[in-house]
């Protein structure tokens, strides 16, 4: 039987992924050279259409990593000398905090429980701190922070850097990436990409930062530092011979999801979203692991269980559906639905039917 994932990453491929693999093969897009004509516009090709998916400024831009957990060190790396500030309320949020600590920086957090947000105007920042981190989506837990938070943040500390997590939820998240000062994701959540690539946007700030930390003899790396990122990115390259064909599925992808329109994407995602929730709240073995609905995620949806997840997994994965634990310690207490832009209203409201009709 056919299975559809519904795993918060890896999950389903977008659905016109696979066509585009199988005419990148027959093109033999994995063969060509990463300093050729054709991977350059490949390379433009997936850079322009990000820049107008997520509506960027001429003073941002975008650059290619590995993965998003790259994109955490690299962001440490060439825009802290110092410390960080770390906004944590789950197991990604922390790891980032993590990531700084093991880089030989002094980070600050400010903490709330699982499943909740932090009340962005509580919150008080040391002057010495040079970057603010928070996740827009925490994926462990299903937790999702309002746009307005975000601006309200960045209002209230202009100076320092605001870096923000879309890793779950680019491009459902409708946010203003001008008002941030470095975002990133990376493509098996949202885009239904095979994992291996991270897209990581920062702004001209970002740059002036970095230059300053190398004035001031500090190491940015290599390879991946930014200076070196953004000379070769001016000519549509990367340092290192990347992951072409990841590339060139982002370009494909990213042009899929420009002509749907990202309008009918979010539209169809709130949909999606009320009909899980709604089946959620109605089985007396599940309830939406986030209390507060306004921050309930659009895009990775927890429920906490009664019953043990691996029970309610198992019923889904003989009608087809793959869905996911709760992550680490919440692994058999809690749910977690991927509604991800790929994922059609049909499956949904099945897996919707599915729920409320078991028993146990
Ligand atoms: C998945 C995820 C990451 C890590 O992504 P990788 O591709 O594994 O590096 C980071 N942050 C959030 C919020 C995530 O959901």
């Amino acid at each position: 039987m056919k299975k559809f994932y519904f795993t918060p990453g890896p999950s389903q491929l977008y659905y016109t992924t696979e066509a585009h693999i199988k005419h990148a093969l027959k093109h033999d897009i994995c063969s060509i050279s990463h300093r050729s004509d054709t991977f350059k516009s490949i390379y433009k090709k997936a850079s322009d259409n990000l820049r107008e998916l997520f509506g960027l400024a001429d003073d941002q831009y975008i650059l290619f990593t590995a993965s998003a957990t790259e994109v955490w060190e690299r962001i440490i790396q060439n825009l802290v000398g110092k410390e960080a500030f770390h906004l944590v309320n789950g197991a990604f949020s922390l790891r980032f905090q993590k990531v700084a600590e093991s880089l030989g920086k002094r980070t600050f957090n400010a903490e709330v429980p699982e499943g909740s947000i932090i009340d962005v105007g509580s919150i008080l920042i040391p002057e010495t701190t040079e970057l603010i981190a928070l996740a827009h989506n925490e994926t462990s837990t299903g937790a999702m922070v309002n746009a307005e938070d975000i601006y309200k943040l960045k209002e209230a500390f202009p100076s320092q850097l605001l870096a923000l997590d879309v890793t779950s939820s680019a491009p459902v998240a409708e946010i203003d990436y001008t008002k941030v000062d470095t975002a990133y994701f990376s493509v098996q959540k949202c885009f239904g990409i095979p994992a291996g690539l991270g897209v990581w946007i920062i702004n001209q700030k970002c740059i002036d930062k970095c230059w300053q930390l190398i004035n001031k003899g500090f190491s940015v790396g290599s390879y991946h530092s930014i200076p070196e990122m953004m000379a070769k990115a001016k000519r549509h390259q990367t340092s290192e011979t990347p992951n072409v064909l990841a590339l060139y599925l982002l370009s494909k992808v990213s042009e899929d999801m420009l002509n749907k329109g990202l309008l009918q994407i979010r539209r169809e995602a709130k949909y999606k979203a009320a009909v899980l929730y709604q089946a959620m709240e109605s089985c007396d073995y599940l309830s939406p692991f986030v209390k507060n609905e306004k921050n309930r995620s659009l895009t990775t949806l927890v429920a906490k269980s009664s019953v043990p997840s691996s029970a309610i997994i198992e019923a889904l994965q003989k009608k087809g559906i793959v869905i996911g634990p709760g992550y680490g310690k919440f692994r058999e207490g809690h749910i977690r639905i991927a509604n991800f832009p790929t994922h059609s209203k049909e499956h949904v409201e099945m897996i919707a039917d599915l729920l409320t009709a078991m028993k146990f």
